[in-house]
């Protein structure tokens, strides 16, 4: 896949300045129109593996507007393999734009029930087929944050503090973690609501030597996954406005949210350089009518 320069991006605000501290943005939203961000990271090393292992297709699950599914339309069809979506919920009487565009990059979208898709392990016995590797949803797992720990490779972090960034699955996180120095801190913004196994799903990514290296904070959902309150509105507007920095409604909005709160509040020291991670994923904007955002 042809990727566009990822870049970095300072931000030049009062509230940093205030309080002594800088804020780069590390554009992994940049990399491609479609497949952006972390999800590209997160699935190199499955597609390396089916490859290894013959597969001729690559099977996971996710919702109607997925970043990972399309993401992984695209890749898989980029490295020469068929794709297929477990997708949760009736087909739609109108597809979404992200099924839309998974379709057209050859995916096979097969459509579960909300109570079906509870039981992956069931699905993936269902569905059984040798020729298909398996990838859990989000990109969960070692192979996936081997790959994320690649996205601190792609440009010179040592002058960086802080590595901030928003979690799902916690798999980029993990990678994050496997790749920062120890005098880094690594933190996690959870845009869910009290999913308190996460610390524990990071650690299971993370060998014993390094497994307490990062903290996250759970208490940026602005009412649950998904959820996009006026005020959360209001705010993706004016950082794009200020700042130029289209912001998504799941992940990345409520993690530039939290690290302007946390600088409100004093908690990181003076001097602290922090570097978040855009880490793309632009598809959930998709679901709001026009005009609601102003980019
Ligand atoms: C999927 C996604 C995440 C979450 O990544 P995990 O590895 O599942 O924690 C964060 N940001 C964006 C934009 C995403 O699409």
């Amino acid at each position: 896949m042809n990727f566009n320069a990822i870049n970095i991006q300072t931000i030049k605000a009062e509230w940093l300045q205030q309080k002594e501290i800088s804020l780069d943005v590390l554009r992994l939203d940049k990399m491609h129109d479609v497949v952006s961000g972390n999800k590209w990271f997160k699935l190199k090393y499955y597609l390396q593996q089916a490859k290894a292992n013959n597969k001729t297709t690559i099977a996971t699950f996710g919702g109607a507007w997925s970043n990972h599914i399309i993401a992984t339309a695209f890749a898989a069809k980029e490295a020469g393999l068929k794709s297929v979506g477990i997708i949760r919920g009736e087909k739609p009487a109108m597809l979404s734009e992200t099924l839309q565009l998974a379709l057209n990059a050859k995916m096979q979208l097969i459509y579960v029930t909300r109570e079906q898709y509870q039981h992956k392990e069931n699905l993936m016995k269902v569905f059984a087929n040798e020729d298909w590797l398996w990838v859990n949803e989000g990109g969960y797992g070692a192979l996936g944050a081997k790959g994320a720990a690649e996205i601190l490779t792609t440009i010179d972090t040592s002058r960086y503090t802080h590595v901030i960034a928003a979690v799902g699955t916690g798999t980029m996180l993990a990678g994050l973690v496997l790749s920062s120095t120890n005098r880094q801190q690594v933190i996690g913004i959870s845009s869910m609501k009290g999913n308190l196994v996460l610390e524990e799903q990071v650690q299971k990514l993370l060998p014993a030597s390094i497994k307490e290296n990062f903290t996250i904070f759970h208490e940026y959902h602005l009412g649950g996954y998904g959820k996009h309150p006026a005020h959360l509105i209001d705010f993706i507007n004016d950082s794009y406005n200020k700042y130029q920095l289209p912001l998504d409604i799941v992940y990345t909005s409520k993690t530039f949210f939290a690290i302007k709160d946390l600088a409100e509040k004093t908690f990181f020291k003076t001097a602290s350089k922090i570097l978040m991670i855009h880490s793309g994923g632009m598809q959930g904007n998709k679901s709001l009518p026009p005009q609601v955002l102003a980019f």
